[in-house]
């Protein structure tokens, strides 16, 4: 259900425009492209696993046991979505503190590669009537340092991200957090919405907004033809599955 937000959008999301950004005001389709465990193979990589301990680690140097540590980030990503949302408004730290700590110390240099497939796949996008976004749960400056080690930073116009600096900020699965995206790019009202994430929550959030075109991403999939959402083991599948938003499919 889709109600009209409170507050401008910069009360829930910040908008990172890149080199190449262009509002979505005259789009017909709009792409958005969760980052994390999205954009590159979490089995390959395993950084959600490393982000997991950062994060732990940051709980127990605010003095918490290791079991109230995994309690309460648990506690925290259930009711608030993201663990830091919960540390700032409970225990007054500083986010930038927490995204250098949790984010900024991952070995990313070491850990991702461009994948010439994917590349290849956003260039062959009609960007005459398409825009491409990056709507992700990070802060903006791991957002764009996945996207720049990915050679991704040319190919997607802007990041909608969790401002960490706004005490208030959203993230998804709330409904708030994709209908302040849809503002901070101007999306006209009628454009259509392709959205792929690796959280199935979040994909389900977006469909009950009427985002049509939502894809799971979920590189564990052996069988989708089951499934009520298309599936996607690699993001390369994206071209058979919104054929209509690539400028030509022969080869
Ligand atoms: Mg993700």
């Amino acid at each position: 259900m889709r109600v009209p937000l409170a507050e401008p959008w910069q009360a829930y999301v910040g908008l990172e425009r890149l080199s190449t950004y262009r509002d979505a005001s005259d789009a017909e389709a709009i792409v958005w492209l969760d980052i994390d465990n999205t954009l590159y193979s979490h089995m390959e990589t395993r950084i959600a696993d490393r982000m997991v301990e950062r994060i732990r680690a940051y709980f127990l140097a605010l003095g918490m046991s290791e079991r109230e540590a995994d309690e309460l980030h648990m506690h925290y990503y259930k009711e608030y979505g993201l663990a830091i949302r919960g540390l700032v408004r409970h225990h007054t730290i500083d986010p930038m503190d927490y995204d250098q700590k949790c984010d900024a110390s991952l070995p990313l240099e070491s850990l991702l590669r461009p994948d010439e497939d994917v590349i290849r796949m956003l260039q062959r996008l009609d960007r005459t009537r398409t825009r491409v976004y990056a709507l992700t749960n990070a802060y903006k400056f791991h957002a764009e340092r996945v996207l720049r080690l990915l050679h991704l930073d040319t190919l997607v116009e802007g990041v909608v991200y969790c401002d960490y600096t706004n005490p208030d900020f959203l993230c998804k699965p709330y409904a708030e957090f994709y209908l302040a995206a849809e503002a901070a790019v101007q999306a006209p009202h009628g454009a259509h919405h392709y959205f792929v994430d690796d959280s199935r929550t979040n994909v389900d959030a977006a469909r009950r907004l009427g985002w049509e075109h939502c894809v799971h991403f979920d590189e564990t999939c052996t069988d989708a033809s089951a499934r009520d959402v298309p599936t996607i083991a690699h993001l390369r599948e994206l071209e058979r599955v919104w054929p209509s938003l690539f400028r030509s499919t022969s080869t």
